[in-house]
């Protein structure tokens, strides 16, 4: 497994391949990885001749300077990982590299997608993420790009990324990766304390409740059940809860009901902020 710490050597790796013909996959992370992005590798590699992996932490999208302070960084063991299961290269870039001038953002026209759910709550989150999208797609040119659907508004909006930019990449949306009792996988896990952690599965299983109410509840009364329901948790304190249509993310009215809805909440579980989601037709 090739580790890159700078543009130039990225460059050279990737034209080597390109001028074989190889097909590039592409997973950008934060790092601290466990199984929910070790499953986006694997397809990665199931789909791609070669597969490269970032791993940098983005200042720019994070709104809460503490968040930022404390994000778990782990970088040894992610190479340990990244190479037990078989990804080609690694692409680790310092800030100075990814922003030359600065933490500039820049602001592109998503349709407003960044209003809503996390971007209403994080402001200034999604420039940030579509700033970085944006350059490591410029340096990477892969030809698909792996994303979760634990994170899905950002899938969304870097859908509505790659058309305005005319990346032409192929943007893969994988399934959520869940601990044993439910709970989301996510690099912010490890800053719960395990009884946190316990609590936290509770979200996943109201997510299902509602799911199964779904076909004979008006859209209202299965919010304000979320809402109730988390509510009731006493270690939670409820950021949002939002149904929306799965492809749009406009907010559903009863009469839209056939079309495709996906529930999404943001939790604090003490001081942790965590999402999920959950399809619910
Ligand atoms: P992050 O390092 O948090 O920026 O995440 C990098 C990628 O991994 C994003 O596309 C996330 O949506 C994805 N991801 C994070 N957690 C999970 C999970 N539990 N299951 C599937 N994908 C995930």
């Amino acid at each position: 497994m090739l580790i890159v710490k700078n543009i130039d050597t990225l460059e050279k790796c990737l034209g080597e391949w390109k001028s074989l013909g190889l097909s590039v996959g592409f997973v950008p992370t934060m790092g601290a990885l466990h199984l929910g992005h070790l499953s986006l590798i694997e397809q990665a590699i199931s789909e791609n001749d070669k597969v490269v992996c970032s791993i940098f932490v983005n200042p720019t999208q994070f709104t809460d300077p503490k968040d930022l302070e404390n994000y778990p960084i782990q970088i040894e063991e992610d190479l340990v990982l990244l190479k037990k299961v078989g990804c080609d290269l690694v692409f680790a870039p310092t800030k100075t590299d990814m922003y030359p001038q600065g933490e500039e953002v820049v602001q592109f026209n998503i349709n407003d997608l960044d209003y809503l759910m996390e971007g209403a709550h994080r402001q200034g989150h999604f420039d940030g993420v579509c700033t970085i999208v944006s350059k490591l797609f410029e340096l990477v040119r892969p030809k698909n790009a792996y994303f979760g659907q634990k994170d899905f508004q950002q899938l969304i909006i870097i859908r509505q990324l790659n058309k305005i930019q005319k990346f032409n990449i192929n943007i893969v949306g994988c399934p959520i990766i869940r601990e044993d009792n439910g709970l989301a996988m996510s690099s912010r896990n490890v800053l719960l304390s395990p009884r946190e952690r316990e609590i936290a599965a509770e979200i996943y299983r109201i997510l299902k409740e509602t799911k199964a109410k779904f076909p004979n509840s008006s859209l209202e009364s299965l919010k304000l059940f979320v809402e109730t329901k988390l509510n009731a948790v006493s270690e939670f304190s409820v950021d949002y809860v939002e149904i929306a249509h799965a492809q749009t993310l406009q907010s559903l009215s009863d009469l839209e009901k056939n079309e495709p809805a996906i529930l999404c909440v943001a939790v604090f579980v003490g001081s942790v902020r965590l999402i999920d989601n959950i399809l619910l037709n």
